[in-house]
């Protein structure tokens, strides 16, 4: 018997689930919930910023839900619905979410700068997600060059027929690709020239070495001077600290995102964020105009 015996949650239980199973199992129901009344869910934007004059430059769209008070890690649950397959009906809800919201700014005239969304393996093999995401941009009319797909290099581990298609839709619509997490999957190098993605996004794991492991270090420079010879822009992830943000502004990293700028945030605190963040030539300009 499952061990709780809460009124309407574990009864479907088989006793040969383990632990893990059940968990697997009851994150999924929950999933289901929160897909019929998505009050649970919510999309957070992360400031991604240029480094070369400190100005916004786009957003990563970062999935969060919170269920009946407590929130649940993206890292914990989209796995789980990978697995189920839940990560195609939930990447629509995320998406159409996302447009909206673009489609508000817009329409204010909040400059955001472009929007990347997350695409799982399982989006991209096993569903139609370019022709949604190029529908779902018609509807709002917003202009495919405002937004990025990202997505790991281990999607292309298996490249079924339907990825292809997949990557030949958002090519043929210039919609930009980014690959994610880069360095932790084995992307080969010939397959990613072959891809024309237009960004690489350096893995924390390597941005959280910066000053303190030689070899991290110098990962960090051959991938940004072998995007460079590949002609694509590099976003650092998970940038905390200063010494990080010098290094890479210093090696021509285009983009930089992480804690240290801003945190993943809803769409009305990076309204606030925008408002109060002035780029660097903005607050000189506010400076001098102080000392008159
Ligand atoms: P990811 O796409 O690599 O996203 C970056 C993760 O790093 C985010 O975690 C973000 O909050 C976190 N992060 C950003 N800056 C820093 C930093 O300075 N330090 C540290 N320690 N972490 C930082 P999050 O939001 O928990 O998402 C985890 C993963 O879940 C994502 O990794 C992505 O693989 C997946 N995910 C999140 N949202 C979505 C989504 O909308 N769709 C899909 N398919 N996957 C998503
Ligand atoms: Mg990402
Ligand atoms: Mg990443
Ligand atoms: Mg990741």
């Amino acid at each position: 018997r499952a061990k709780h015996s809460g009124k309407n949650t574990y009864r479907f239980f088989d006793e040969s689930m383990d632990e893990s199973m059940q968990h697997r199992v009851a994150t999924q129901r929950y999933l289901e919930q929160a897909l019929s009344d998505s009050e649970q869910l919510q999309v957070y934007f992360q400031p991604q910023i240029d480094s070369r004059d400190g100005a916004l430059y786009g957003a990563e769209v970062l999935v969060r839900w919170c269920r009946q008070g407590q929130w649940i890690s993206p890292g914990e649950f989209i796995p789980i619905a990978e697995d189920s397959g839940q990560i195609i009906e939930l990447g629509r809800w995320i998406m159409e979410a996302a447009l909206r919201q673009l489609a508000d700014w817009r329409a204010r005239h909040v400059h955001i700068g472009k929007l990347s969304l997350n695409f799982s393996a399982v989006q991209l093999s096993n569903s139609d997600v370019a022709m949604e995401l190029i529908e779902a941009l018609k509807r709002h009319a917003i202009p495919a060059s405002e937004v990025t797909v990202e997505f790991t290099e281990t999607t292309l581990m298996v490249r079924s027929a339907q990825l292809e298609r997949n990557l030949n839709l958002l090519r043929e619509h210039a919609i930009a690709i980014a690959i994610d997490d880069f360095g932790t999957g084995y992307c080969s190098l010939s397959y990613l020239r072959e891809l024309q993605a237009h960004y690489l996004k350096i893995d924390q794991s390597f941005i959280r070495g910066i000053g303190n492991n030689d070899s991290d270090d110098c990962i960090v420079a051959a991938t940004i001077a072998m995007a460079k010879g590949l002609h694509m822009e590099v976003v650092a992830e998970g940038v905390e600290t200063e010494a990080q943000t010098s290094y890479l502004t210093h090696l021509g990293c285009q983009y930089l995102q992480g804690f240290g700028f801003a945190a993943p945030m809803s769409a009305a605190n990076l309204e606030a964020w925008l408002a109060q963040t002035k780029t660097p030539s903005e607050r000189k300009a506010l400076e001098s105009s102080d000392a008159d």
